[in-house]
């Protein structure tokens, strides 16, 4: 793959939160995309064996030979699987349903917590920036992914409840940071799914904003039609809408993470 610039540093981010249907997905997808339009080299590995991120990008899961299953199980290198230039700047490494069986079959494998991190360790200097999109789970397939990325982006709804189950989340975190990788840390939080005319969903990005003093991003990512629908027409928002409030949002966000360096 040709490199379009010099790669610095690979920063390698989990986008985690346990809890399904917070934007996980949608952040992924749409995050990744706005980094390679900005010129960067983005690799997306999609963890989740619901495969929204692989499908979310135009993939065809069903006509896929091998995913990211090949890779954690089967030691198959991560370069056979990984689907280049799905977007500008942006590669993936795609998920099927196959990756369902991972979880269990992992737990009687040898060196079960590090076998993503040796996968992707051989991308380093590849790309700028890699993403794991994670199942909603906090099973073996998220700790391969706490092992194997430096820091966390952590997706919050803007829902009532916002932020149940972050106290497991963050010890979760604290628990692979003690034993298999001291450096891990948030690098972000992001209030997802946010509507600044409803009082509760300005409570509840207060809220978080107090609970996380320093690390939410100032952009809030709206709720709208556009980001939902984008899924289904294979596209990131900034391609299926490119001028509305949610690629702009995504937009915002890509320069944001590259500004915290
Ligand atoms: P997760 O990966 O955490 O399970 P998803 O990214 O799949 O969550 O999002 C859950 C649902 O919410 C999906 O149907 C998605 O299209 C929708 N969604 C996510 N973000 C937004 C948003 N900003 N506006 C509208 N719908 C959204």
């Amino acid at each position: 793959k040709p490199v379009k610039h010099a790669i610095g540093t690979t920063k390698i981010i989990a986008i985690l939160n346990q809890k399904g249907g917070v934007g996980k997905s949608t952040t992924a997808i749409n995050l990744s995309a706005a980094l390679g339009e900005l010129g960067k080299q983005v690799l997306l590995v999609d963890l989740d064996p619901q495969g929204n991120a692989t499908s979310g990008l135009g993939i065809d899961k069903g006509q896929l030979e091998a995913c990211i299953y090949d890779v954690i199980v089967s030691e198959r290198p991560i370069t056979d699987v990984i689907i280049p230039d799905v977007c500008d700047g942006l590669d993936i490494a795609p998920s099927t349903i196959n990756l369902a069986g991972a979880e269990v079959e992992l737990v009687s494998m040898m060196a079960r917590e590090v076998r993503l991190k040796e996968a992707i360790g051989e991308m380093r200097g590849k790309y700028d920036y890699i993403f794991i999109d994670c199942p909603p789970s906090l099973g073996l397939l998220t700790v391969n992914a706490l092992v194997a990325a430096d820091k966390l982006l952590i997706p919050i709804q803007c829902e009532f409840y916002a932020l149940e189950g972050v106290t497991k989340l963050l010890d979760s975190m604290k628990r692979v940071k003690n034993y298999l990788n001291p450096s891990l840390d948030i690098f972000g939080v992001l209030l997802t799914m946010s509507d600044r005319r409803t009082t509760l969903s300005k409570q509840v990005a207060s809220e978080v904003r107090k609970y996380f003093p320093k690390t939410v991003f100032e952009v809030e990512i709206p709720r709208t039609v556009k980001i939902s629908e984008a899924p289904s027409y294979g596209m990131p928002i900034t391609q299926y809408d490119p001028n509305g409030k949610g690629a702009l949002a995504y937009k915002t966000l890509a320069q944001e993470v590259i500004r915290r360096g």
